[in-house]
């Protein structure tokens, strides 16, 4: 711990799980206050039980736009200030071609597109001066992997929020980066529901296509994210920080 964000306000949505869980308790590790959005009051106490210390939990969906409009508001009422914004909620389902409806694509492009915009439009006001935005995208984005078409467009999206966006926030001094993860060990890359032993095999085969050999940890990206919440990464804007293990190297 070397204090990098001490007394920083950092409003995390998808803290309960995975990438955002593991983000936010290396905030508070950096002296960070962290608000973690989860989608029940169940799911936003075992997370704050989790994280421990300094940690604060509101209830809201990234697709239900009143409820994360609320979130806001409440971290208003608490801190009246942002400092981080870490928009890490997504959904990855798998769905082939064929299958794919409308409903599937509006699914997949309201939580993981319109959910980080609207994170980033809620959050314009709170901002402070200096404040750090930290988009999740992915490496998947740029790479052809069948059934994942519409998640890949939904986080390419993302990645172009991040580099577009930059001068919507000049005005404050707020800067926007992207952290785009290769496969890492979350429920979101087994999918879920599956037994331990298939999860130890779908590890295995991503972490084959990789240059490092193995899938990554949560806590690797949160790494990455501390020093793209942190002043270490105060001359960057509109980056897009790909930490996938390697992802198009061959090996
Ligand atoms: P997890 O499934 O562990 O975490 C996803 C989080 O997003 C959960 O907290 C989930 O909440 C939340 N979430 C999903 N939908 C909504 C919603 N509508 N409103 C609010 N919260 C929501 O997966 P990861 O930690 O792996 O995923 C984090 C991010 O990283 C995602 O954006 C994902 O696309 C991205 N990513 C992950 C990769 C990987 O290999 N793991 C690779 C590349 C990118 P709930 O518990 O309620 O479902």
């Amino acid at each position: 711990m070397s204090n990098r964000l001490a007394n920083k306000v950092a409003f995390i949505t998808g803290g309960n799980s995975g990438i955002g869980l593991a983000t936010a308790k290396a905030f508070v590790a950096e002296g960070a206050n962290v608000v973690i959005l989860a989608r029940t009051q169940a799911k936003v106490d075992q997370a704050v039980a989790k994280i421990g210390k300094n940690a604060m939990g509101v209830v809201g969906d990234v697709a239900d736009l009143p409820s994360l409009r609320k979130a806001f508001e409440q971290v208003k009422e608490v801190y009246g200030r942002i400092d981080v914004v870490f928009a890490n909620a997504g959904i990855a389902p798998a769905t082939p071609l064929i299958e794919s409806g409308p409903e599937q694509l509006d699914r997949v492009f309201d939580v993981n597109f319109k959910g980080a915009f609207f994170t980033v439009q809620y959050a314009l006001p709170l901002l402070a001066k200096d404040a750090s935005v930290v988009l999740v995208g992915s490496c998947i984005s740029e790479m052809g992997t069948a059934g994942y078409s519409a998640y890949a467009a939904s986080k390419a999206a993302v990645r172009s929020l991040a580099r577009t966006l930059t001068p919507d926030l000049y005005e404050i001094g707020a800067r926007i980066n992207v952290l785009s993860p290769g496969p890492i060990e979350t429920p979101a890359l087994s999918n879920g529901g599956l037994t331990d032993e298939q999860v130890k095999a779908t590890n295995e085969a991503f972490g084959n296509l990789l240059a490092a050999g193995r899938v990554g940890q949560p806590e690797e990206m949160a790494a990455v994210a501390v020093f793209l919440a942190s002043s270490e990464s105060s001359f960057m804007r509109g980056a897009d920080v790909q930490a996938d293990g390697g992802m198009n190297q061959i090996r």
